[in-house]
């Protein structure tokens, strides 16, 4: 590819009107505005050239032709036929070779160099540009997400080109979990993935939360009242901290990853347990469960992670139905009340929760109270004696594990809430499905992974069916 090179700029904007106008554009911009806008016009239009004359003069090399899948014999060459397609730097035009069969099977036409570049036979767009376009659409809606797209690179799409993208690769995204899903089936875990040594001594941390979606009542139409589906998401991070401008000590999460299922916490099972390992369940040198009250997110902690990670019950959880305890007993408008609360909230969080739960064990022994109120009494006590050892939380302190899983919950809600709850959103269950595992790959970083391009440079490949 040494055209270009050769050739001087001036030389080279001779030839080609598009490039002579776009040079000379710049020399009469007056701000610097505009002459940045000019240049990077140039720019494209040069880089669209370099890709006509390297795809011509790839389209020039001698094709190995393959054979024909039918009868085995080679196929011959039927001449250049002419191909475009749209590229980061523009529609990008060039012919190149298609072979027939010499004893004429049907239906057989094959253009080795689509394969060599990847090109499936139907595609009209460079797999950048729908990268792209998918990776807005992760984040902001479709109609948004081609405005960007145009001001980003100046290419023109609509949003139902990229909804349909969307919605092929996040079909991948699924159907390369369910694999997972059942390899592990299968007895096979997954590999752990890589991190370097100062993650793999961060703790752990494991948490979950439901988040409600407005979704559409029918299929294939926005009428109908909304309905809210829940969607159970879970959280795997490892827990670091930060010194702030100020010298003190932050908590952060670092290697987020998630899982998110529009269903029940048993469907969320095998996916939270499939990431689980992949985060390193086994080999942690610390996992800790956080959650707030949810019982059922409890439960799948017994079911699944009881024998590895240390549990926390959320702390402003715990210190609520301690409150209530207090309105029941002390009545919530009085002083006393009040005070009461301060103490046993004080009490629970410097270790003394032990304390805490005999105290409400003796004022349901010993003391007088109606029977509404001895119920909320016991309940709250049979509640801390339950996680007694979820709230330990001075102990926590001193292992530098959090108290509260805000940080937990906000990561949870964040997946939802940024994208799929916009003004006048409602969701299909497949469109749902679709972006949500999109979005799930950029957060996990495996969002690259969809778009790898199978080239395939044998002379052997399979044959496309071209008509
Ligand atoms: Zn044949």
């Amino acid at each position: 590819m040494t055209n270009l090179l050769k050739l001087p700029l001036a030389e080279l904007c001779a030839d080609d009107g598009v490039l002579t106008t776009r040079y000379l554009a710049i020399g009469e911009s007056q701000s610097l505005v505009a002459m940045v806008w000019a240049a990077w016009a140039f720019g494209l239009a040069i880089a669209n050239q370099l890709l006509s004359q390297e795809l011509a003069r790839r389209a020039s090399l001698p094709t190995d032709w393959p054979q024909c899948p039918k009868c085995h014999c080679r196929l011959r060459s039927k001449g250049l036929r002419p191909r475009q397609i749209q590229t980061l730097v523009g529609l990008v035009h060039f012919s190149r070779r298609v072979g027939r069969c010499r004893n004429g099977c049907k239906g057989l036409m094959v253009a080795p160099l689509d394969q060599e570049l990847g090109l499936d036979l139907y595609q009209q767009t460079s797999q950048e540009v729908v990268k792209l376009g998918c990776l807005l659409a992760v984040f902001v809606p479709f109609d948004t997400a081609t405005v960007l797209l145009k001001q980003l690179t100046g290419v023109n799409l609509n949003a139902t080109t990229v909804w349909n993208w969307v919605q092929s690769l996040g079909m991948k995204a699924m159907e390369q979990l369910e694999q997972e899903l059942a390899l592990l089936n299968s007895g096979i875990e997954p590999s752990e993935e890589e991190r370097s040594p100062e993650l793999k001594q961060m703790p752990l941390i494991i948490g979950a939360d439901g988040v409600m979606v407005p979704m559409r009542p029918l299929e294939k139409t926005p009428k109908g009242k909304t309905i809210w589906r829940e969607v159970k998401v879970a959280i795997l991070t490892r827990l670091g901290s930060r010194l702030s401008c100020t010298g003190k000590q932050i908590s952060r999460l670092y290697h987020r990853r998630m899982v998110a299922i529009l269903g029940d916490i048993d469907s969320l099972r095998p996916l939270l347990w499939l990431e689980a390992l992949r985060q390193g369940l086994k080999t942690a040198e610390c996992v800790v469960w956080i959650s707030d009250g949810g019982r059922g997110f409890w439960r799948l902690y017994h079911e699944c992670f009881a024998n590895w990670a240390i549990a926390i019950l959320d702390f402003y959880h715990a210190a609520q139905n301690l409150w209530k305890a207090a309105a029941a007993a002390l009545d919530g408008r009085t002083t006393k009340a009040r005070q009461w609360f301060k103490l046993v909230r004080h009490q629970l969080r410097h270790g003394e929760s032990e304390q805490v739960i005999a105290q409400l064990a003796h004022a349901i022994e010993w003391s007088q109270f109606p029977k509404s109120v001895m119920n909320t009494l016991t309940n709250v006590h049979d509640y801390l004696h339950t996680h007694r050892e979820h709230i330990k939380y001075k102990r926590f302190k001193e292992w530098g594990l959090p108290r509260g899983s805000g940080m937990v919950e906000s990561a949870c809600k964040w997946l939802i809430q940024q994208r799929f709850k916009g003004v006048g959103m409602r969701w299909s269950e497949d469109g749902f499905n679709h972006l949500l595992h999109l979005r799930l790959a950029f957060v996990n970083d495996r969002f690259d992974n969809l778009f790898l391009v199978s080239v395939n440079p044998s002379s052997t490949a399979k044959c496309d069916r071209l008509f």
